[in-house]
């Protein structure tokens, strides 16, 4: 494995349960792409559509990764990365940096992709681990290079590029959800079936896990990955994504850090374990969950009500474990019965 790092096969668990004769039970397919763990899973004993979803959603995933990894020389991320002026983009790329700007805005700045050079001083996005811990001059003078508000686009010549030199984006936090949206789009309209696509826990799904039963999935436990805390039931066409301390981190000096990085610092999260949500599409769960681990429990409610599409569940990094929902995830949401009494609701948020 390229990071000093645990990628979990998984961060959540589909349930898949009570399947009464005649209805298929579900196959899963599961493969290797974007540095994690894909896996489609169909109510269907037709193989010939199973294998037919697996390859377009793996053709969907690789396009994506093709065009938005900072891994590969050749993605248009990395000619904007290198490049001194605005470039030319893709019509594709240019919509997914029109959102990647979107969620930054209404996270106040805790979704920040052009923290890519405090990332890689992390370890992250191919760095190299220090054995120490990042002086803060280096921590600082990399801050000065941050700031999604220098990312400009420009609609009409359909150029995307910086206002400062030295800039650069990762987009990590959010590719994987806008990949998944993609899939789910393509084969929906193409494949109808029930079906639930999985990219690395950035979950979207389509009907019912059986004709009488909703698709189920469970929610990890941050502190012991083999437990679930509870699990949830979602509709057809929601998404679910999980952003954990857990996932992906270093160990410098004998202490984890995790992969999110807290742009108000330029240190990796801390206090937060956990971060689940539940929205419309892919890729508002998948920025919206690393946003919510930034801004942790306080911050919660004012991030929420800018996305009202959005629910989530959010475990602060202590014990004993404290489990927090918002009201409209509470209602989709059954905890283990051993965590029930951990359960918080998050305050609505008011504004004065
Ligand atoms: P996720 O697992 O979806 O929460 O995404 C984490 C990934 O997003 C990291 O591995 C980084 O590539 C990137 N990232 C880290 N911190 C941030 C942040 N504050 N805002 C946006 N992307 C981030
Ligand atoms: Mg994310």
């Amino acid at each position: 494995m390229k990071f000093q790092a645990a990628i979990t096969l998984s961060i959540i668990t589909v349930i898949i349960s009570g399947c009464r004769k005649p209805t298929p039970p579900p196959v899963e397919k599961t493969w290797l792409t974007m540095g994690t763990f894909a896996s489609v899973t169909l109510r269907s004993d037709d193989a010939e559509k199973i294998e037919r979803y697996h390859t377009e959603a793996a053709r969907c995933f690789d396009e994506i990764n093709q065009t938005l990894s900072v891994y590969r020389p050749d993605s248009e991320i990395t000619q904007l990365n290198n490049a001194t002026g605005m470039i030319s983009v893709s019509e594709q790329t240019f919509q997914m940096l029109e959102k990647t700007i979107h969620y930054s805005k209404i996270s106040g700045g805790a979704f920040d992709p052009t923290l890519f050079p405090l990332i890689r001083l992390w370890g992250f996005s191919g760095g190299t681990t220090p054995t120490n811990l990042p002086e803060v001059e280096a921590i600082s003078k990399l801050r000065s290079n941050t700031g999604y508000q220098h990312m400009k686009l420009n609609p009409v010549s359909h150029t995307a590029g910086f206002d400062q030199p030295g800039m650069s984006i990762d987009l990590g936090g959010i590719a994987k959800g806008f990949a998944v949206d993609l899939a789910y789009d393509h084969l929906t309209s193409s494949l109808p079936a029930n079906t639930l696509i999985n990219l690395g826990g950035n979950i979207r799904c389509h009907g019912m896990a059986t004709p009488d039963r909703p698709w189920r999935i469970g929610v990890r436990h941050p502190f012991d990955t083999s437990k679930t805390l509870g699990a949830l039931s979602i509709a057809s066409g929601m998404s679910l994504a999980t952003s954990g301390n857990y996932e992906r981190f270093v160990y410098i000096k004998e202490k984890s850090y995790a992969h999110i990085i807290d742009p108000r610092t330029g240190y990796p999260v801390k206090g937060m374990a956990g971060v689940t949500v539940l929205s419309t599409t892919a890729i508002e769960a998948d920025a919206m969950s690393t946003a919510l681990f930034v801004a942790g429990v306080e911050n919660a409610p004012a991030l929420l009500a800018e996305c009202p599409n959005t629910q989530a569940l959010l475990v602060p990094d202590k014990n004993p474990i404290e489990i927090w929902v918002s009201e409209g995830f509470q209602t989709v949401f059954t905890p283990h019965p051993e965590y029930a009494d951990s359960v918080h609701l998050l305050d609505p948020y008011i504004e004065l």
